[in-house]
């Protein structure tokens, strides 16, 4: 998809299952059933979309999948099917790991900077990027690295350190654009310092909404995640974010979503819908 100066490339990691009561949080099984079906284990089928941006000048990374560390028993309890895997759909793209000068994380956890570290041929974990700067916001780091009994499972060590032992991180503190064209912001609610990612280019924005609004499904305010931390921040983020990307035809790009990668909301009466958007 061309995008102003960017061209824009939705990428997959595969599909991973979570709880679906876990992905709907308040909100009852037989309304979310009927727009995520479960599996015999209560899962739902998510997507794991990254986003490539390229320009004339650099080429751009937004988050990274689950990656290939979990070992057969993770594989199993989260329905891992990495069919379409990260690194084929980059090279479906023609673009190699080496040409990516930037990473950016939404946040840091497993679904989606897995990816960002591959186990070498002696159990080494190394970043997969090694030529980029991985832009990551110093709290989610600092969150990251120290973990409670609530987030714990969510960060694993070998999906991050590494890329500090190799001295390839880019620590931000505050919003704003870190390529030109390309700004973060922190949306706090599912963890304290989720970010997303706009893109803006010739009068157009585009955003990576990433665990705001995992999927088409929650678009509505109260479809939130029970997975996330501070869910009032959650809503409190996206009631004003909803009126804005309505009114401006952002393009939003569902990161979980198991069949739409990006979409335009519309308000139609009280109902919220997702009009997509071929990328
Ligand atoms: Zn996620």
């Amino acid at each position: 998809m061309t995008f102003g100066e960017f061209e824009l490339v939705s990428l997959s990691d595969g599909f991973v299952g979570f709880d679906g009561g876990a992905m709907f949080g308040v909100v009852p099984k037989p309304l979310w059933e009927r727009r995520a079906p479960a599996d015999a284990r209560n899962r739902i089928r998510l997507g794991m979309r990254p986003l490539l941006v390229r320009s004339d000048r650099q080429t751009v990374l937004i988050d990274a999948g689950i990656g290939g560390k979990m070992s057969a028993k993770e594989q199993d309890i989260y329905a891992i099917d990495r069919s379409p895997s990260l690194e084929r759909s980059l090279a479906a793209a023609g673009v190699a790991a080496s040409e990516i000068d930037v990473v950016i994380a939404t946040h840091l956890h497993f679904d989606h900077v897995g990816g960002l570290t591959t186990r070498g041929a002696d159990d080494r974990i190394l970043p997969v990027f090694p030529g980029a700067r991985h832009v990551i916001r110093r709290g989610e780091w600092e969150d990251a690295t120290h973990p409670h009994e609530r987030n714990r499972a969510s960060y694993l060590a070998e999906n991050f350190a590494p890329l500090a032992e190799a001295g390839v991180v880019d620590f931000v503190d505050s919003d704003g654009e870190v390529v030109p064209g390309i700004s973060v912001w922190r949306t706090g609610g599912h963890t304290h310092h989720h970010q997303l990612v706009k893109i803006e280019s010739g009068g157009k924005t585009a955003v990576f909404v990433a665990d705001l609004i995992p999927t088409i499904a929650h678009v509505d305010p109260p479809w939130i995640m029970g997975y996330d931390l501070y869910p009032m921040d959650t809503l409190a983020y996206k009631k004003p974010f909803l009126r804005e990307a309505i009114a401006r035809e952002y393009v939003i790009f569902f990161e979980h979503d198991p069949a739409i990668a990006a979409g335009v909301i519309r308000e139609q009466g009280s109902r919220l819908t997702v009009e997509p958007v071929r990328v």
